[in-house]
């Protein structure tokens, strides 16, 4: 039985490096493709440049029932100890273009939110700013609608091109786009292509500073100097309008630590890894905070990291 497995397995890798060349690493730790830095190993880590490409390894793997979730820069997700089963798809080549035309942004899923911040900056466009200090991508941007208590990144999207599992290629417009608080309403398992966003021209200093104070609030209320996934629990509805650090806080539980994993001093709703953590560790603390936070408080924290595995 071991022995079959292996043997479609190095089939299946085979057909892999048919596609992709050397761009596929098995058996390999995520924890290098993650911000918080633990957790265990993925069967195949696939480097995909182009949408023919993308398409061929989503056949190959539906082909041979393999599961396949697509990773962008890690920042949102705890990688369990055991690991992940499947393959994980990482864009680039073509994903990590961007294209201006006057006040319109068309931008690869791939590219990294600073660097489409500095795209910005040097057309003088103005929109993007609230995005500065959010290390994600603009496929894990749309996914999370990620934002701050103001804005998000669904208010600048005119539309979204995404592939299906069938294969097919679709252009979402603005109407059929609905997002929530750190989510959105429309993706199924699509793998987000692109998007094209919706600026204004504005002033090149004005933009500078604005980046810049709002990475400075950053430094001065986040725990940056350790490996991190942001904020874990979404802030929850409550009569006292606590956030969730503000609840963990009161509860007593910033700052405690289990095994390398602890409760940020400097902002409750973070857990930072103080190198070496598990993904374990920090599973304890989550589960601890939710506990604490409901028998004090009544208030059910639910999840904004996604956790795999
Ligand atoms: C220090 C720090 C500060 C942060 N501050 C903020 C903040 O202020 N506001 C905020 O909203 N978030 C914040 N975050 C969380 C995180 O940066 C955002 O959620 C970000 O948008 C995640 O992007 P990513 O590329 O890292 O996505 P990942 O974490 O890699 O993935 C997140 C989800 O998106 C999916 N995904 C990624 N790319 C694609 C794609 N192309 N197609 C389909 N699915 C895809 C993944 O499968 C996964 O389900 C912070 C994180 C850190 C570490």
């Amino acid at each position: 039985m071991m022995v079959r497995k292996q043997k479609k397995k190095s089939i299946i890798e085979k057909e892999i490096k048919k596609i992709v060349g050397k761009r596929v690493k098995i058996n390999e730790p995520v924890k290098k493709y993650t911000t918080f830095r633990v957790g265990g190993t993925v069967d195949y880590l696939i480097k995909v440049t182009g949408v023919e490409e993308l398409r061929a390894i989503v056949c190959l793997l539906n082909r041979n029932n393999i599961g396949c979730k697509v990773i962008g820069m890690g920042s949102n997700i705890l990688v369990k100890d055991k690991g992940i089963s499947g393959a994980l798809l990482k864009l680039e080549g073509t994903f990590d273009r961007i294209q201006v035309i006057r006040e319109k942004v068309i931008v690869g899923a791939g590219v990294s939110l600073p660097v489409l911040i500095k795209k910005c900056v040097d057309y003088e466009l103005q929109g993007t700013e609230f995005l500065s200090g959010i290390p994600g991508t603009v496929g894990g941007a749309i996914v999370m609608n990620a934002g701050t208590g103001k804005q998000a990144i669904g208010d600048l999207i005119e539309e979204v091109e995404i592939f299906q599992k069938n294969g097919k290629i679709k252009l979402l417009h603005k109407e059929k786009l609905t997002f929530d608080y750190r989510k959105n309403n429309f993706l199924k398992k699509d793998v987000i292509l692109k998007t094209k966003l919706s600026l204004k021209k504005g002033n090149k200093n004005d933009i500078l500073s604005m980046i810049k104070s709002n990475l400075q609030k950053r430094v001065q209320t986040q725990p940056l100097s350790f490996s991190n996934a942001g904020c874990i629990f979404k802030n929850p509805r409550n009569k006292n309008r606590l956030t969730a650090g503000e609840l963990i806080d009161r509860v007593g539980l910033k700052g405690i630590k289990k095994g390398k994993a602890q409760i940020s001093v400097k902002h409750a709703n973070f857990i930072v890894n103080l190198k070496g953590a598990q993904a374990r560790d920090i599973l304890f603390l989550i589960n601890k905070i939710k506990k604490k936070v409901n028998e004090m408080f009544g208030i059910k924290l639910q999840m904004e990291i996604k956790i795999w595995g």
